[in-house]
């Protein structure tokens, strides 16, 4: 026993420092840095620097590649962000995007209850605990304060997530208005537009990526839990079911796709993901079936990466009620109903945080003089990579720095590619490993005669002579493997 916890703190801690290392890391690179930092931070806020840009576009451009483009059933949108505010009065968010807020007793710090229930005991014991007895349950079970150590709760107070603002120059409420807590509703309110515009047949799809805002009691664990972050989702609209089939079927088709793109598209391990169904309890009341599929981050455990529901017709029924707008579905022969809806929401800044772990790699290698080093080596999937190709001439010699400047200008319409004069070789290296770039090229003294330029990869760090002019072909191939 004494062993095994041994072994559980070593490799707690071990995934401790992994999420250490990624957020280092992300900083020194230039990945993700700490928001507003020159006026001294700002608690949770995060800015994207080239790298971090670069990879969430391209997390975001495989999913709408797989999920739009390749699809004739889904069509993209990019709705408002500031919406009106009946939106979120008919989606229920104004009256039900509440969290938990307690308040510990002794240093005044909030804090989410169930958040803090679920470190203690668990989602599905956390789940069955009311509203009402959260702040009783934490001080029955002891839960301690994560800023002061006490013991001493006030009771759950409601907290409502939305964002608030105020359109134009009178601040009241009024004039109160929300950045939307969540992508889906544009879709739906957008459901006329698509059925006028454009000729879909049921079952059909609206997908959107973009900015949501929720004002989160306790923003945490690196770009985890953010107050702004980037979301991905699907509304799949299905005819009413007849019966349990006539939604499973397409239900089960969904958990298929979204499995293939976490492990096909973006290449993370099966064994690093679940599918958390919810039970009665935890699941909204107009949902039949609803999943959080969960990914395995360090120092926080399993925690949810994507949300996905079976929806029934709650919200197009709740935007006709609220708006009056004919939001019905009609058929070639007059008849009309509201169609169903199932929901796949990635979350983009989350998926991207998975990212970053599930590709983080140390490698013992042996560098130059003989002595063994570790190689940090971000090893995306080459098409999530930031930069695709580093030119890296070996001199900044006039004659040198002709070709290599060629090659950067010739692949720059094709690859993001960065040319890099300064540091040692190694050092290059180690930063272009560092922010995963899967070919570093080398133009060296011999290439001025042989009109050719070494190719290192980054995953095997093999070497490979390439002539200058088939390099571009070359390249393209290997991005094609
Ligand atoms: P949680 O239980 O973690 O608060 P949620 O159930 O409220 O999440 P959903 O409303 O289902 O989340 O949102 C869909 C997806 O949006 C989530 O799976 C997650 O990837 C992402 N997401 C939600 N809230 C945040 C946030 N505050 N920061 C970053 N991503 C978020």
């Amino acid at each position: 026993m004494i062993i095994y916890n041994l072994l559980w703190k070593n490799m707690s801690k071990k995934k401790e420092n992994l999420m250490e290392k990624i957020v280092s890391l992300c900083k020194r690179r230039g990945f993700i840095f700490p928001g507003s930092e020159i006026y001294g931070g700002m608690a949770n806020s995060w800015d994207y620097g080239p790298y971090g840009a670069e990879l969430k576009k391209n997390i975001a451009d495989r999913w709408w590649k797989t999920f739009v483009q390749e699809r004739e059933d889904i069509v993209g949108i990019d709705s408002a962000i500031i919406t009106n505010p009946k939106v979120w009065e008919a989606s229920g968010h104004v009256a039900n995007f509440n969290d938990p807020l307690v308040d510990c007793l002794k240093c005044k710090a909030r804090h989410r209850g169930d958040k803090l229930l679920e470190e203690k005991i668990g989602v599905d014991e956390t789940n069955k605990i009311s509203f009402e007895e959260i702040g009783g349950k934490m001080k029955e079970l002891g839960i301690a304060c994560p800023t002061c150590g006490g013991v001493d709760w006030t009771e759950a107070r409601k907290f409502n997530l939305l964002f608030e603002t105020h359109i134009g120059v009178l601040a009241d409420k009024k004039h109160t208005a929300y950045l939307r807590g969540e992508t889906a509703q544009g879709i739906f309110i957008n459901f006329k537009n698509i059925l006028d515009t454009q000729q879909m047949k049921l079952p059909f799809g609206i997908a959107q990526i973009g900015k949501a805002f929720r004002n989160e009691i306790t923003p945490k664990n690196f770009i985890f839990r953010t107050r702004e972050f980037e979301q991905m989702e699907i509304e799949y609209f299905i005819r009413p079911p007849k019966d349990e089939k006539d939604w499973r079927g397409p239900f089960e088709k969904w958990q298929k796709d979204i499995k293939n793109f976490f492990e096909k598209d973006l290449g993370i391990s099966s064994k690093n993901m679940r599918w958390r169904r919810h039970d009665d309890n935890e699941r909204s009341f107009y949902s039949k079936d609803t999943y959080d599929v969960e990914y395995n981050y360090p120092t926080l455990g399993w925690g949810e990466l994507h949300g996905f529901a079976y929806r029934t017709d709650y919200d197009l029924k709740q935007h006709i009620e609220f708006s009056g707008a004919d939001l019905y579905y009609r058929e070639e022969n007059g008849d009309k109903f509201i169609p169903h809806c199932i929901e796949p929401s990635f979350g983009l800044t989350r998926t991207l945080l998975a990212v970053l772990l599930e590709f983080y790699t140390e490698e013992e290698v042996k560098a130059a003089g003989g002595e063994t080093e570790t190689r940090v080596v971000m090893k995306f999937p080459k098409h999530l990579s930031p930069i695709k190709v580093a030119i890296l001439p070996l001199s900044k010699k006039e004659d040198l720095m002709k070709v290599s400047q060629k090659i950067f200008a010739d692949l720059r319409p094709h690859f993001m590619t960065e040319h890099h004069t300064s540091g040692s070789i190694g050092k290059r290296y180690r930063k272009q490993d560092e922010i995963g770039t899967p070919f570093c090229v080398t133009v060296d003294f011999e290439s001025l005669e042989d009109k050719a330029v070494t190719v290192r990869d980054r995953d095997t760090m093999k070497q490979e002579r390439v002539k200058i002019k088939d390099l571009a072909d070359y390249l393209k191939n290997k991005f094609e493997e």
